[in-house]
């Protein structure tokens, strides 16, 4: 960053090889938040050469569980201790407030944490019964090998967290790609990293890093048969690229990619049950969408709501929308940040025009901000289209802006029929004080993760990820880990004996 080399390959931190280097807008204001270099193909093979060495030479994955544990636990030692400057970084980076970041920060400290105590008490081995007692027969696991991981923009290191933890925790090697728009914060935690490695003499080339753009280094990072996994966090159409480019291979991918989640809405949230009641559930259906200006792929754009309520709901909610305090991260005023970039502003804005050439009825937002303070920033109003059904685009794709659309219903086969009715599958809301049909609704619905009478929440230690075209694998959890190793069944007769199939 700024002068300093950025890409970490075979344990050493370096240039580009041809120089090239990329500034990092701050969305707040537009200002270059810092100058990184940008990696050409060349380099990217060259860190994939590395992990690959390092995978081979095998020094890694012969460390001791107890000491790659010890080695997660000190990283997430370390993140505490760097909470600030992570936290900030990432705020100069997204846009998104300092509050969220430090949120973000103790996240990622979490999945350390978790990683740690998970790869330490794993046994690693079942035994198999197969009827001869001559015969010990182990399933064990092993690391996959070199990992390929490539994070997106909206949680910069925390996407990157739930590739690397278990990844170090397995015993593999790596090439971690931030998003081009956001690498400060992974550049940062892998100088973190060197630091808990040269504490716990890890070997060069388990770790490197590479930055820039996707479309350039893609085929490198991976179309390579030197990789045995792929772990990507991003967009659909990327994750549709990638999978072609690996099957080449048959390398493994995993691919976590958008959503377009629903929050379904009864009418009985009027009651004083468990549904927390109206407010409770305007709240959430607020911060489900508007929180992070929408930049989460778990937002809940889709608001689902039973008629007889709708009108009072939704206007409700809107009248809060309208209030939502926008500016600069940086600002502990501020209840929402900016866009990524002036790009995805544009994006959003399109999307807007065509909701309303749609057909929908735009009820709030559907504008930029016109405080002059916030005029050099991408920033945009909270959006809400009432109104809408399944045939429009605003409701079948991902926007990743501040964009709510409406749709009602009458029946609660009709709200299931409605929430599953996207291409994605990524996570859900239901919001009822009725817990029998509450029970009935989320076991229905076809997503990853269902919130009951809550939204938005994720832990450590249950699974991740989406069904449909949210994608495959699942991150976090002991399935994360397990998406880092490979099964080996050994099978060892300890009387051998000739088969005596063949007679001659
Ligand atoms: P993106 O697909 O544009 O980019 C993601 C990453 O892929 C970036 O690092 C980019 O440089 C890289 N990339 C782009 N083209 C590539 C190629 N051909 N080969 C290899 N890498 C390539 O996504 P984005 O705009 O950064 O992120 C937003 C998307 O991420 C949204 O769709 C969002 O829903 C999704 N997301 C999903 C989850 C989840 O858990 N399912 C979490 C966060 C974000």
């Amino acid at each position: 960053m700024d002068g300093e080399p950025d890409l970490y390959i075979a344990g050493t931190w370096r240039h580009a090889s041809d120089g090239g280097t990329r500034d990092i807008i701050n969305p707040a204001d537009g200002s270059v938040a810092a100058v990184v270099d940008e990696a050409t193909p060349g380099d990217a093979r060259e860190a994939v050469a590395a992990a690959r060495a390092s995978f081979d030479d095998g020094a890694w994955r012969a460390t001791p569980i107890a000491e790659r544990a010890a080695l997660l636990d000190r990283i997430a030692d370390l993140l505490q201790r760097d909470k600030e400057e992570l936290a900030t970084l990432e705020t100069r980076d997204t846009g998104k407030t300092l509050a969220e970041s430090r949120i973000d920060i103790d996240d990622v400290t979490s999945v350390f944490r978790y990683y740690a105590k998970l790869v330490g008490a794993d046994g690693d081995c079942r035994v198999v019964d197969v009827g001869d007692p001559a015969v010990i027969s182990r399933v064990i696991r092993e690391p996959i090998g070199v990992c390929v991981l490539i994070a997106p923009w909206n949680y910069p290191l925390l996407q990157m967290s739930w590739k690397i933890a278990p990844a170090l925790g397995a015993g593999c090697t790596m090439v971690a790609k931030p998003s081009e728009v956001t690498p400060l914060s992974t550049i940062a935690f892998v100088h973190l990293l060197e630091e808990a490695f040269q504490e716990f003499a890890v070997p060069a080339g388990v770790v490197n890093l590479v930055q820039g753009s996707g479309a350039v280094l893609g085929e490198a990072l991976t179309a390579s048969a030197d990789v045995d996994f792929i772990s990507f966090t991003g967009g659909l159409a990327t994750g549709q690229t990638i999978s072609k480019t690996a099957a080449d291979n048959v390398t493994k991918v995993a691919v976590e990619l958008g959503g377009k989640n629903p929050h379904i809405v009864f009418a009985d949230v009027r009651g004083t049950g468990d549904g927390g009641g109206w407010d409770a559930a305007g709240d959430r259906g607020l911060t489900g969408v508007f929180l992070r200006s929408g930049q989460v792929c778990s937002a809940g754009t889709r608001l689902i709501v039973e008629e007889s309520i709708a009108d009072e709901f939704v206007a409700a909610v809107a009248a809060r929308a309208a209030k939502i305090t926008m500016g600069d991260g940086m600002n502990p005023a501020s209840e929402t940040g900016p866009l990524v970039s002036e790009q995805h502003r544009a994006k959003v804005e399109a999307y807007v025009e065509l909701g309303i050439s749609e057909g929908a009825t735009l009820i709030t937002g559907g504008a930029r901000p016109t405080d002059p303070a916030l005029a050099k920033g991408s920033f945009y109003l909270p959006t809400i289209f009432d109104r809408c059904d399944r045939s429009m685009r605003i409701v079948q794709e991902e926007t990743f802006g501040p964009i709510l659309t409406v749709e009602r219903f009458t029946t609660e086969a009709e709200a299931i029929a409605l929430g599953n009715d996207t291409e994605y599958g990524l996570a859900a809301g239901v919001r009822t004080s009725d817990m029998a049909r509450g029970e009935r609704v989320v076991r229905a619905l076809r997503h990853g993760t269902v919130w009951l009478n809550d939204f938005g929440y994720y832990t450590a230690s249950a699974e991740w990820g989406g069904f449909g075209k949210s994608g495959n694998g699942r991150e976090l959890g002991p399935t994360g880990l397990a998406e880092y190793q490979e099964m080996k069944h050994i099978w060892h007769n300890t009387a051998p004996t000739a088969a005596g199939w063949f007679k001659n």
